[in-house]
């Protein structure tokens, strides 16, 4: 359905924990996430096929970390199985993802998108605090093997922390037909406050003038390609360039409730309706109609780490 602002509401982010085995920098902390408030497999199925109902067609899992979850697989089938849901990605940091790419896609699951902010041990260390960069990397490979497909790599660059390490990171869409995308440092832990350590879009394309803009497509990400590359290098700039006009997406919180945009603190709790469909649908409407038309990440009360809200 369309939302007050004449967007399509057709991608639905589900997080399905706030738990996750690394601690990212930027992100926020997991600590006090706690496993008894996630929603059941059952549940993430009733909600999401209500979802569907009001026109969701695209759903990425994500977290938290979702790896994390002994059910995912249970989670990827079932929504799968949801009539009018064409596409099921999962945002993964990788680390379990060698294990668990082939039966994610036998569940059912299309695409992958891997964290990896530096290519660079002790870097990788420094960011995520643990020394798994090599697994990260095999999962990059099974994922590809398995057939996921596509693959991209998501990176968040800070100016004197990993910002040296971009060319190395852009070099793995040289050999591998994968895209490597660059996300602006958003304001949601304090590394994510200071602005001054943004490496923005456009300073990547000033210190990489062989990319040059490859065919437009629909989403957040802007892609350039290089002679010779098998991949493409994106661009996601919700700072420099918001994005909002064209936001077509929702988000389920790990605990049932929904969150219309990311930049606010504002989110609606759908477990009290969970058991009667059409009231959850009709809940479901009366949030999109609630999307305010663009982020706010400035008027933010409490600057809420992507862990919960899974980004
Ligand atoms: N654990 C999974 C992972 O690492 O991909 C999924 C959750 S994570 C919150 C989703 C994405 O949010 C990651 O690609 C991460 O880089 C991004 N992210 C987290 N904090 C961010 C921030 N302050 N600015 C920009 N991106 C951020």
């Amino acid at each position: 359905m369309n939302d007050n602002f004449g967007r399509e509401i057709s991608y639905l982010r589900v997080s399905v924990t706030q738990r996750c085995n690394l601690n990212c920098v930027y992100c926020g902390k997991s600590g006090c996430a706690k496993k008894e408030t996630e929603l059941s497999p059952e549940i993430i199925e009733k909600l999401v096929r209500a979802f569907a109902k009001c026109g969701v067609k695209k759903v990425r899992i994500t977290g938290g970390e979702p790896l994390v979850r002994g059910d995912i697989c249970e989670i990827i089938g079932r929504i799968r199985s949801i009539e009018g849901i064409e596409t099921l990605g999962i945002t993964t940091n990788g680390v379990y993802l060698s294990q668990l790419a082939r039966q994610m896609k036998n569940a059912g699951l299309d695409s992958v998108n891997i964290s990896l902010d530096s290519t660079d041990g002790s870097t990788y260390r420094h960011l995520t605090g643990a020394d798994v960069l090599r697994k990260v990397l095999d999962g990059i490979d099974e994922a590809e093997k398995a057939g996921l497909s596509p693959v991209k790599i998501n990176a968040v660059l800070m100016k004197g922390v990993n910002s040296d390490g971009a060319g190395s990171l852009i070099n793995l869409a040289k050999n591998k037909k994968i895209d490597v995308r660059f996300i602006e440092l958003m304001p949601f832990s304090d590394e994510g406050e200071n602005a001054s350590l943004i490496v923005t879009g456009a300073e990547i394309l000033r210190q990489f003038p062989f990319l040059t803009p490859a065919e437009l497509e629909e989403g957040t990400a802007v892609y350039y390609t290089a002679d010779g590359f098998a991949g493409r290098v994106g661009l996601i700039n919700p700072i420099t360039h918001k994005f909002c006009r064209s936001c077509n997406r929702v988000r389920l919180l790990c605990d049932g409730r929904v969150k219309p945009c990311l930049g606010y603190d504002t989110a609606f709790n759908l477990m009290p309706f969970v058991n009667d469909e059409k009231r959850l649908t009709q809940e479901i409407e009366k949030i999109i109609l609630k999307k305010p038309a663009g982020h706010s990440f400035e008027n933010m009360s409490v600057p809420h780490g992507l862990n919960r809200t899974g980004g």
